[in-house]
């Protein structure tokens, strides 16, 4: 069986991550059973944040390390939180704290005056290997904002992003079902060809 790191902290990532790879052969590992140490994301795009991650795991396990850097963007906010979605939610991850500042900054910069507003999701995997190759894929899901934020599945803004074409937030919906049609899982996809070959 062959071995692999999911190279995050985030319990909520590493869940959806296993659930993704259940159907591979594959001896699953969070990073969290080698190392407490984050590195600095201090990349400019999901993807660049995502390379960080993955070669910072590979370098800690010597394992192939697949690594998830994501976040909601509202374009109303000009795409914030975006890469920082992570850090909206301060050292205590109070995602109702980051969730409460997207709607005051929705309502300061434009009161009742628009009622519906567009946000997308992107998801960035990169995989690392051993032998140095290193490759990337990004999946996005668009939708709109839910205020007040609506179930108790999931994590991080789950509670307030509706998916395009569905009436319930991914916080109301199923894991089984989220799992279908996330960002997360669109990227997974273009991964899927290049775990094959592991
Ligand atoms: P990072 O990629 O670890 O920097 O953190 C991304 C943050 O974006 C997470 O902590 C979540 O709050 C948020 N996020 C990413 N993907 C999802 C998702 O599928 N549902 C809800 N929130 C997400």
């Amino acid at each position: 069986m062959k071995e692999i790191i999911i190279a995050s902290h985030n319990e909520g990532k590493v869940e959806e991550i296993r659930g993704l790879l259940k159907k591979y052969k594959l001896k699953i590992h969070s990073l969290k059973k080698f190392s407490n140490i984050e590195p600095k994301e201090n990349g400019n795009t999901f993807i660049e944040n995502s390379v960080i991650k993955a070669e910072s795991a590979l370098k800690i396990t010597g394992l192939p390390s697949i690594s998830d850097d994501s976040g909601l963007c509202v374009p109303a906010l000009n795409n914030d939180p975006g890469i920082y979605s992570a850090r909206w939610a301060g050292k205590e991850k109070n995602f109702a704290l980051a969730i409460k500042k997207i709607e005051k900054k929705l309502f300061d910069k434009y009161k009742n005056k628009k009622k519906i507003f567009r946000a997308f999701f992107c998801c960035a995997l990169t995989i690392a290997l051993p032998d140095g190759k290193i490759k990337s894929f990004e999946g996005k899901a668009f939708g709109t904002l839910q205020f007040p934020p609506k179930g108790e599945n999931g994590f991080g803004y789950d509670p307030i992003f509706i998916p395009k074409g569905y009436k319930k937030t991914y916080g109301e919906m199923k894991y089984s079902f989220k799992e279908r049609i996330s960002h997360r899982q669109k990227a997974f996809k273009k991964l899927e060809n290049f775990i094959a070959q592991l």
